[in-house]
C-alpha cells in the first residue's frame, strides 16, 4: 500500500517534467497547434475599420501593433491610457507619422521638444497626433489618409522604441 502511493507520488512529477521537456511531446503540440493558427491567420485580416480604439499602458506598450482603416475616408481614433503612473514618468502619445519617416531619427528628435509635449513643430513627418496622455485619460482624433503603410509610435521619451507600430490604409 505504501509502495504503490509513492509510486504514484513519484510518477506525477516524471510525467510533468517529461511533458514539458520532452522535445517528442513539444513536436506533438506543435504540429497539432499548426491548424488553429493557420485559421487564426486567416481570420487575423480582420476588416478595415475607421473606428479604432487604442490602448497604451505602464508597461510601455499599445494594445495594437497594426490597425487596419479604409483609405479615403475619415477615421476616428481614440487613445486610452490605462495606466497608473504619473504624466510625467509616463505619458503616452498617438503620433502618425508620414510614409518613410526615419522613426529612430523623428524618435531622438521628438523628446527634446518637452514644451510641445514631445511633437517638434512644423515637423512634416506628423500627419495627426493625439494630445499626451496621463493615467486614466483619453483623447480622440480624427484624419483621413491616403492608402498606404504608415508608422505610429509614442514620442514621450524613449517609448518609440516599444510603442511603435503600423497602420495600414487600403
Ligand atoms: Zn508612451
Amino acid at each position: 500500500m505504501k509502495k504503490l502511493m509513492m509510486l504514484t507520488a513519484f510518477a506525477v512529477p516524471v510525467f510533468l517534467a517529461s511533458c514539458g521537456g520532452n522535445q517528442k511531446s513539444a513536436e506533438t503540440a506543435d504540429s497539432s497547434a499548426t491548424p488553429s493558427t493557420e485559421t487564426t491567420t486567416e481570420t487575423a485580416p480582420e476588416a478595415a475599420t475607421n473606428k479604432v480604439e487604442i490602448v497604451a499602458n505602464d508597461q510601455m506598450k499599445f494594445d495594437l501593433s497594426e490597425i487596419r482603416v479604409k483609405a479615403g475616408e475619415e477615421v476616428t481614433l481614440t487613445l486610452r491610457n490605462v495606466g497608473t503612473m504619473s504624466k510625467e514618468a509616463m505619458g503616452h502619445n498617438f503620433v502618425l507619422l508620414a510614409p518613410g519617416t526615419d522613426v529612430t531619427a523623428f524618435g531622438n528628435e521628438a523628446m527634446t521638444h518637452k514644451a510641445t509635449e514631445y511633437i517638434p513643430a512644423g515637423n512634416k513627418a506628423v500627419i495627426v497626433h493625439t494630445k499626451l496622455l496621463g493615467p486614466s485619460e483619453s483623447d480622440t482624433i480624427t484624419f483621413t489618409v491616403e492608402k498606404g503603410e504608415y508608422e505610429f509610435i509614442c514620442s514621450f521619451p524613449g517609448h518609440y522604441a516599444s510603442m511603435r507600430g503600423k497602420l495600414i490604409a487600403e
